[in-house]
């Protein structure tokens, strides 16, 4: 009751040193499946070693390890350059592709952007936004022109308190943290700021769109930014290429969509992922 920094008992103090000890770049949201196994495995091997000679030590030391793969994401020094090494890519696809799971919940997701109004056939036989769309999402990114106001914007889109709520950049993205945590990565500020203009006008526009789950809503305005051939912070046109991308412990090739104009990458996908789903 007497101040609003205070989270008063034990309890609150283990939570504080637990926050600082933490690496949020490799635990949380961004914990690295891949890494955190092999040190769970390099961990019980450890401890079985150790544990032959002295099993209240090999104790110790398996507990040990585990406590610093959960806090720090992991306990060998360099085990990232490692994972990547030693793991087959098709293990750490795998793992890559795991947390992504079918967000869309066996929505199809061209069927849903047209019957919204938002896409239809382009001149060149691909999909493209519907005019009115277009406009929209022009206007929608063109307000959202500070930090704050796309911090407030995503809060307002998640039911959070804004004040708990940051985004900032992050490499060549945009990244948004909730009460300090990891949250959320985009491909670029423009990504981030169409989201949350096409994710107003569908909470607009389109009856059930608030009731859908937040992966599934994430998942369509992916699908949506995909059909973009202009950029809608400056109009220029928007081209697919590929690029190497790093994650914490393999590099892979993604196709990425860009403006030509101001560089923006507006979506980014796994090409092996994308190929997949081409061949499915
Ligand atoms: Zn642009």
């Amino acid at each position: 009751m007497s101040g609003t920094h205070r989270t008063g008992g034990v309890r609150g103090r283990i939570d504080t040193a637990i926050s600082r000890l933490r690496n949020p770049a490799y635990t949380g949201a961004n914990r690295c499946l891949p890494c955190t196994g092999v040190n769970l495995g390099l961990t019980a091997a450890a401890a079985v070693a150790v544990g032959l000679v002295s099993p209240p030590t090999g104790a110790l030391v398996g507990a040990g390890g585990l406590l610093t793969t959960w806090l720090r994401g992991y306990v060998v020094p360099g085990t990232p350059a490692f994972t990547k090494r030693y793991l087959p890519d098709s293990v750490l696809a795998w793992f890559d592709k795991a947390p992504t799971g079918d967000a869309l919940g066996g929505i199809d997701p061209e069927a849903y952007l047209r019957a919204a109004g938002a896409v239809t056939d382009g001149q060149d036989g691909d999909l493209a936004l519907t005019p009115a769309t277009r406009v929209a999402l022009i206007d929608g990114v063109a307000a959202l022109d500070s930090d704050e106001r796309l911090a407030r914007a995503l809060a307002e889109t998640l039911a959070l308190d804004p004040d708990d709520v940051t985004v900032q950049p992050e490499g060549v993205g945009y990244s948004a943290r909730v009460g300090g945590q990891p949250a959320g990565r985009w491909e670029s500020r423009v990504a981030l700021a169409t989201d949350l203009a096409a994710h107003e006008l569908f909470a607009d526009r389109v009856g059930g769109w608030r009731a859908l789950p937040a992966d599934t809503r994430a998942s369509l305005l992916g699908a949506l930014r995909l059909s973009l051939d202009t950029c809608p912070a400056c109009d220029g046109d928007v081209t697919l290429g590929s690029d190497t991308a790093e994650s914490c412990c393999r590099s892979y090739e993604v196709l990425v969509a860009a403006c030509e104009s101001c560089n923006s990458r507006l979506f980014e996908i796994d090409a092996a992922i994308a190929g997949g789903e081409a061949g499915a």
